[in-house]
């Protein structure tokens, strides 16, 4: 069983690209659990048809306690298993606490089963630390994928994520397996991205083109792979799929300074030069 989390900066699409990809993992016949692992509990809306998912914190809230498996988990596109941690309600306590008791609560109840190939956490947040960083702790999710693009915050992101993970893999086994570049069409884009994943001792594993398709199957609550098949952005999700499912590459990132992050920012034309600022 591999499992594997996806970080990334708020609204960069971690949950579309983790959706569709597992979608299409799920294609190749891989059986799969994704635990959304964001407050906003929208990370298998797109498995589920839109079906209202209720939240782990939700059900305990409601239940008192949790004995079913079946109260906190739904079936999905290709049998997907899903399940949403959920948060408190904003400002109120760590928006972490639903992860840490959606991993215990789904260990206690036997979710783990050994037929499993694979169990995607989808992360939200900028910075691995807190509930954020529990499905990477004590080796829960050995695997990691950041999902970044072009623009100048998403790369910041990706960089600090790799400070909380270096952390971790020092102590644990946890590993980065590549950088995915959702793309925003910014100029040089693909360059851009595997350079900065080379510089950080890794991978650019995939680059996924910006595509409208990805909002027509939103509107109809499916992935694209469900929504139409033989879409060209369809392919995209099930190349990705394959080049995670044979990926051997993973290491322990070697984060950025903040200089040498905008030296190589400055070189791709997202930053001025700041040295030029000093002359002025
Ligand atoms: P996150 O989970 O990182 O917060 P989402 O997956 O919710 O981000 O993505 C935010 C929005 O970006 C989605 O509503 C989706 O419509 C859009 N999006 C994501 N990936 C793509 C893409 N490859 N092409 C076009 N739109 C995309
Ligand atoms: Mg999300």
């Amino acid at each position: 069983m591999r499992q594997i989390a996806i970080y990334g900066k708020g609204g960069i699409g971690k949950s579309t690209t983790t959706q569709n990809l597992t979608a299409g993992l799920a294609e190749l016949g891989k059986k799969i659990m994704v635990v959304g692992c964001d407050p906003k509990a929208d990370s298998t809306r797109l498995l589920l048809n839109g079906l209202a998912q209720r939240t782990v914190l939700d059900t305990l809230r409601e239940e008192g306690e949790v004995d079913d498996l079946k109260l906190i988990e739904k079936e999905g596109f290709g049998g997907i298993r899903c399940v949403e941690s959920g948060g408190p309600e904003p400002g109120v306590g760590c928006a972490g606490r639903g992860i840490i008791t959606s991993i215990g609560m789904l260990e206690d109840l036997g979710a783990y089963t050994d037929d499993l190939d694979y169990v995607f956490y989808d992360v939200l947040g900028d910075v691995v630390c807190g509930g954020f960083a529990m499905p990477i702790r004590e080796g829960k999710a050995k695997e990691i994928y950041i999902v970044a693009s072009g623009e100048m915050m998403a790369l910041y992101a990706a960089n600090n994520i790799c400070k909380g993970i270096q952390k971790y893999a020092l102590k644990g086994g946890v590993r980065l397996g590549g950088i995915i570049c959702n793309s925003r069409n910014v100029d040089r884009e693909k360059e851009l991205l595997r350079h900065f994943a080379e510089e950080l001792g890794s991978q650019l594993i995939y680059f996924v083109p910006r595509d409208n398709e990805v909002q027509r199957a939103e509107i109809k609550k499916k992935t694209v792979i469900d929504h139409d098949p033989n879409h060209p952005q369809a392919q995209e999700y099930r190349n990705l799929a394959q080049a995670i499912e044979n990926n051997t590459q993973f290491v322990i990132p070697k984060p950025m300074t903040q200089e040498r992050l905008e030296e190589i920012l400055f070189e791709f034309g997202l930053m001025d030069n700041i040295k030029d600022n000093y002359h002025i």
